[in-house]
């Protein structure tokens, strides 16, 4: 299921006209060697390769019996409010105007109505699971877990030996290597870059499973298209990074049974035994003061200091180890947004030029995805992100993507599409990781 479904993805970009972009059709023989190169055997039976069984939805709804979360509705319609409730371990995943909905542990539910918070509803996580695993698509097996992503990769790079090699960024704190695919026409694995970097980063978040998705597929398009005009320039003029797989443990977790268990935090046993720090909010940047808890058990749990998590001192020591970076993309799933610093302030960045390159290339790329693109604390304040230490640490151009998708698991019908467009953002990227600022000139 997946060698097809990865090559209609991939026959499917040959037809693309990406936009203003020089890119020619690419010979059928590229295709077809990449097609053949994707049919590598895969890989763990379990996981997301077994979608699981009417008889056994139930069995896996019933082990979330034991799960300590409830899926709530609060009325609150500001950013201080919504960014209050993450300061009481709420995880906001979906935002209207009078509404959020998210998670929280069972003991935030008195501190809510001790401090007079309106619940529209409440359910327990074995409620709110029944009704979406009844839903679950049986083609999830085109999803990659981290032995057929770690597969890919290697295989890419065999593939390409002149252009992409790969290595390990760090380990996981279960000992995953945390892989790297670099392209690059002339430096290879972990030598020092003297073109100018841009960095695509997935999966900080266990449960968003696209977006390892959307980073395989830009690694496999670009490989794909190696000899079209505009990309071979980028593979000989850029230094091209790929890291889909942040979070490996998070994700393997999050479908080690063959059923879905909403895991977002990293697998970081915590001093009260709960699992997990949210890597998202374990960045130096105003570290824990908004929109983030220092409880444990809270999916917003920003660690215990400051980079605590070897998956984001990983990426913290990668990042500050290649002084060529100018460009990040942070991909996570979902709300069809495009995201720039600041997220840890209320306030617009201070910087009207950099402001302005931030918000040029949002536009930009929103015009390729459709998605919103809006400064992040539009929605609420959450300090500690990737995007906002990158920014501030290295003024890297940093964005954050929420794919699309009406949930963590949208099933693999989604995949081609969510691909095509990220490809057509990503693309941009490069065009002007050169140079950022040739945008306000
Ligand atoms: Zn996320």
């Amino acid at each position: 299921m997946k060698k097809i479904i990865l090559s209609v993805i991939l026959f499917g970009f040959c037809a693309y006209n990406l936009g203003a972009a020089e890119i020619k059709t690419a010979a059928p023989g590229e295709n077809a060697a990449l097609g053949q190169l994707l049919e590598q055997p895969a890989a763990n039976p379990q996981a997301l390769a077994n979608p699981p069984a009417p008889a056994a939805e139930t069995a896996a709804a019933e082990e979330l019996k034991n799960d300590d979360r409830y899926w709530i509705t609060v009325l609150v319609s500001d950013r201080q409010a919504r960014t209050k409730l993450l300061e009481l371990g709420m995880d906001i995943v979906e935002v209207k105007p009078e509404k959020v909905s998210g998670f929280v542990h069972k003991d935030t539910l008195p501190v809510l109505q001790e401090k007079g918070y309106k619940l529209e509803s409440r359910q327990t996580i074995y409620e709110y699971a029944k009704q979406y695993l009844k839903d679950f698509p049986p083609a999830d097996s085109a999803y990659h877990n981290y032995k057929e992503t770690t597969e890919l990769l290697n295989a890419l790079a065999a593939a390409n030996p002149g252009l992409a090699s790969l290595s390990s960024i760090g380990k996981t704190i279960e000992g995953r290597d945390i892989w790297c695919l670099r392209l690059n026409s002339s430096q290879k694995e972990e030598t020092a870059g003297a073109k100018p970097a841009a960095l695509y980063v997935a999966n900080h978040h266990a449960r968003e499973h696209l977006s390892n998705e959307v980073a395989l597929g830009l690694a496999s398009w670009l490989l794909g298209h190696k000899d079209d005009a505009e990309i071979k320039k980028y593979l000989e003029t850029l230094d091209i990074y790929i890291i889909p797989m942040l979070n490996a443990d998070g994700a393997e977790y999050d479908i080690r049974t063959g059923k879905y268990r909403w895991h977002r935090k990293n697998m970081r046993v915590n001093a009260d035994k709960t699992i997990g720090v949210d890597l998202n909010r374990n960045y130096d940047a105003r570290w824990c003061t908004a929109g983030a808890s220092h409880s444990p058990y809270s999916d917003t749990y920003c660690g215990t200091a400051p980079f605590s998590e070897p998956e984001a001192l990983a990426l913290k020591k990668f990042i500050e180890a290649r002084k060529n970076i100018k460009t990040l993309m942070s991909y996570h799933s979902y709300s069809d947004l495009i995201l720039y610093p600041w997220a840890g302030l209320g306030t617009p960045l201070e910087n009207e030029k950099d402001r302005k390159v931030f918000e040029k290339m949002a536009k930009a790329m929103a015009g390729f995805t459709g998605y919103t693109p809006q400064q992040s604390s539009d929605l609420y304040v959450a300090t500690g992100d990737t995007t906002d230490w990158a920014y501030m640490t290295a003024g890297i151009f940093a964005f954050t993507t929420e794919l699309e998708g009406r949930g963590f698991y949208p099933g693999a019908g989604i995949i081609e599409h969510a691909v095509t467009n990220n490809v057509k953002a990503a693309v941009y990227m490069l065009s002007v990781t050169d140079d950022p600022y040739k945008l306000t000139r």
